[in-house]
């Protein structure tokens, strides 16, 4: 396909970053994201193969995506992970080969990460809400805490830089460690990140009141630690500070408190070749009706367009109307 117009939306937003989900299984049952019992998985027939995610992300890369970032479920647990990395970070975007990320809970990455990097992937993000082997148990419902931090060393030991850590602040869970979640992440050479808890789980019981605010999570941290804002954040969803001066940082992704909608770039693709333009969409697209059904790559593009046609200008989390998206977080990709 030749070079076309970027994709955007009616406010002028310009799309560069494709989340694509590989699948929604998981080793994990975070409480925020999962159900203990799993979901009803989707039929193997109806994932995206490999072949078929590598056409998307090449139609999407002529039409500006620059940024790849692959998730789930847990990427990892994807036999072909390697091969899919292979393969997407030789697509060539406007700005050269798609840069490649991954999003994971770390469980078995010290197996593959070398593996990873050869295959071109440029960045990692490991999600890991607490520093205390106990309280991990009871927050992901498996005693595997242990293996996610054989995961992070092997992250530090790759070389991979930024690295970052995710944290979801949760009220009574681990606000009283959000000092000792920076020891850890700093220790290990790496950028934490404090989200959010969004209304984004199986069991729609999210409340505000077990949300952490961004400016609590903030408070927390200062009273162990210095924090200097960085400044502009581009279209990056985390507000910086330098830790103690730095070079360490700190960040915090205040999704639903300080909407950085205004300057989202993401569109995704779920698992099962489904377009969501926003985490928050409550319609997807079916690419993979299209795909299967003999589209062509204009149709694939047109349908990009018209998905990104009708984005939303926000999440609208605070509207009286507010209605969660059917699927929970680990079938949408985060
Ligand atoms: N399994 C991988 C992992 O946990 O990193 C990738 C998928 S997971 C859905 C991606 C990210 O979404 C993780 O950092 C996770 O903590 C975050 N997440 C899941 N549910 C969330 C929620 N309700 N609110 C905020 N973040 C959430
Ligand atoms: Fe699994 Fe990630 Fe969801 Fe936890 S947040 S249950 S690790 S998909």
């Amino acid at each position: 396909m030749t070079a076309v117009a970027p994709l955007v939306d009616r406010f002028g937003r310009v799309h560069r970053d494709l989340r694509i989900s590989l699948t929604d299984k998981c080793n994990l049952r975070c409480t925020y994201c999962m159900p203990a019992e799993g979901l009803p998985w989707l039929a193997k027939q109806n994932i995206l193969t490999t072949d078929e995610i590598e056409r998307v992300a090449r139609v999407l890369a002529s039409l500006g995506i620059i940024e790849l970032r692959l998730t789930g479920g847990e990427p990892l647990l994807r036999p072909d992970l390697v091969e899919v990395v292979r393969r997407l970070s030789a697509i060539e975007g406007a700005e050269g080969p798609l840069r490649i990320s991954m999003t994971t809970n770390g469980i078995r990455l010290d197996r593959v990460i070398d593996d990873l990097v050869e295959a071109g992937l440029e960045r990692l993000n490991i999600s890991l809400d607490t520093a205390d082997p106990t309280r991990f148990a009871t927050l992901t419902r498996r005693d595997r805490f242990e293996d996610v931090l054989v995961g992070i060393r092997a992250a530090q030991a790759s070389g991979l830089r930024p690295l970052k850590l995710n944290a979801v602040a949760m009220r009574g869970v681990n606000d009283q460690e959000f000092c000792d979640l920076l020891r850890l992440a700093v220790a290990h050479d790496a950028e934490l990140r404090f989200i959010e808890q969004m209304p984004l789980d199986a069991g729609h019981t999210w409340s505000r009141a077990e949300m952490v605010p961004g400016e609590e999570i903030l408070e927390k941290l200062r009273e162990e630690f210095t924090l200097t804002p960085v400044g502009d954040r581009g279209s990056s969803p985390a507000e910086e500070f330098l830790v103690d001066g730095g070079p360490a940082t700190v960040g915090v992704i205040a999704s639903v408190t300080a909407p950085f909608c205004g300057a989202c770039d993401r569109v995704r693709v779920t698992a099962d070749g489904q377009l969501r333009n926003c985490l928050f969409a409550r319609e997807e697209s079916d690419l993979l009706g299209l795909l299967r059904s003999g589209g062509s790559d204009e149709d694939i593009a047109a349908m990009v367009r018209t998905s990104i046609a009708g984005k939303l200008p926000g999440h609208g989390i605070d509207d009286p109307g507010f209605l969660q998206p059917d699927r929970p977080m680990s079938a949408i990709g985060g």
